[in-house]
């Protein structure tokens, strides 16, 4: 249950201390901890527990083992967790995860019934953003080609294109595919967007935009960049396939930061086997670790990176998930969740 106490404490500034919250003054029911789990790297868990606690330090914040009172916790943060040990927390009223990306939370049966929020971070938007312009240069500027030039000793200059020649086409203009197109503009490239509901941007900011399978259509006949930056859902899985592939002008790139499965490897292969498509930068894959034997390693079209684009950097998201449970303990709103319709 929500504890009146601590909502009352927060009321008046957000956030009051560990002692305000209760255990100090004897009277004051103390709020109900948060649980922190997921499947970190080593040393992973520590550092978020540390950033957390930093972010939020009149909170309590347990690792599943520390948790002695299972039927206390009302919202856990997560990052890809055993969805069994959701059903060790009865009074689970919603989930934090740590990462933007929550196909796997929302896909799961055990997280059916509860508010799944998201990471929202501008700093995570920032440093995708970042990533989207690098790869767009690496590709903008032949750096694959003169890559495979300088190993076969060929000294041979390419036409330059300048970036407003250049056509960059985003599959998704939402948190991270809007920071990209202003990156994007800045650095003077051609932007387009292409998007479920159709995204109005300042005339200033010369973003083209897209909605629909017929405008989906339009801008990627016009794409020399095809950037992806959608989210995992029934609908998006795939959409990158041969179909689309073939409607990409001849020689155009494609660029995958959002999630594997929205590009259909197979088809991925063919287009870049026949020529058609001149290269394709991955960061994110149909399994992770990619496996040994994946011809995407070793093939001269192809950039793999290991899931880089886009950390999160616990300082900067612990302070969003301090301000998301601060704001619940306030007014008890559970902060926008993820529309499981949409399945994002
Ligand atoms: P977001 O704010 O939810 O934006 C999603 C965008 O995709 C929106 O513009 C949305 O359209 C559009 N969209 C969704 N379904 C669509 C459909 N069926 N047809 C057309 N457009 C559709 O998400 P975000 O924060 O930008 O993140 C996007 C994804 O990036 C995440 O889901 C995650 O998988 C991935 N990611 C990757 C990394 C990495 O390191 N590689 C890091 C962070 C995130 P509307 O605007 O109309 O809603």
């Amino acid at each position: 249950m929500k504890n009146e106490a601590s909502a009352a404490e927060t009321a008046t500034g957000l956030a009051g201390t560990a002692a305000d919250a209760g255990g100090a003054s004897g009277t004051r029911q103390p709020r109900s901890p948060l649980v922190l789990t997921g499947a970190f790297a080593p040393g992973e868990e520590a550092i978020w527990l540390d950033a957390l606690r930093r972010a939020m330090p009149e909170e309590r914040i347990l690792r599943l083992q520390e948790v002695a009172a299972p039927d206390e916790v009302e919202v856990a943060i997560v990052a890809n967790p055993d969805p069994a040990v959701v059903r060790r927390f009865p009074a689970l009223r919603w989930v934090q995860s740590l990462w933007a990306g929550v196909e796997k939370l929302v896909a799961e049966p055990a997280f059916a019934s509860l508010p799944v929020v998201r990471m929202i971070d501008p700093q995570l938007a920032r440093t995708m953003a970042e990533a989207v312009l690098a790869w767009t240069l690496y590709l903008h500027r032949d750096m694959p080609a003169y890559l495979a030039q300088q190993r076969a000793r060929q000294w041979r200059q390419l036409p330059y294109v300048a970036p407003a020649d250049r056509r960059v086409g985003l599959l998704g203009l939402g948190t991270l595919g809007e920071a990209a197109a202003h990156v994007l503009r800045q650095a003077g490239f051609s932007v387009q967007g292409w998007s479920r509901t159709l995204k109005r941007f300042d005339p200033q900011a010369g973003v083209a935009t897209f909605s629909g399978s017929d405008g989906l259509d339009e801008m990627v006949s016009r794409t020399d960049i095809l950037v992806c930056l959608l989210p995992l859902t029934r609908q998006t899985r795939h959409l990158v396939d041969g179909t689309l592939l073939r409607r990409l002008p001849a020689g155009a790139s494609v660029v995958n930061f959002g999630r594997g499965p929205l590009i259909r490897t197979s088809d991925l292969l063919a287009a870049l086997d026949a020529g058609r498509l001149a290269h394709a930068v991955l960061d994110v894959f149909d399994e992770e670790p990619l496996p040994q034997a994946s011809p995407l390693w070793l093939h001269p079209r192809v950039t793999v990176l290991p899931h880089i684009s886009a950390d999160t950097d616990p300082a900067t998201a612990s302070l969003i998930v301090a301000g998301n449970v601060a704001r619940w303990r306030h007014s008890g709103a559970i902060p926008p969740a993820v529309d499981r319709a949409r399945g994002y």
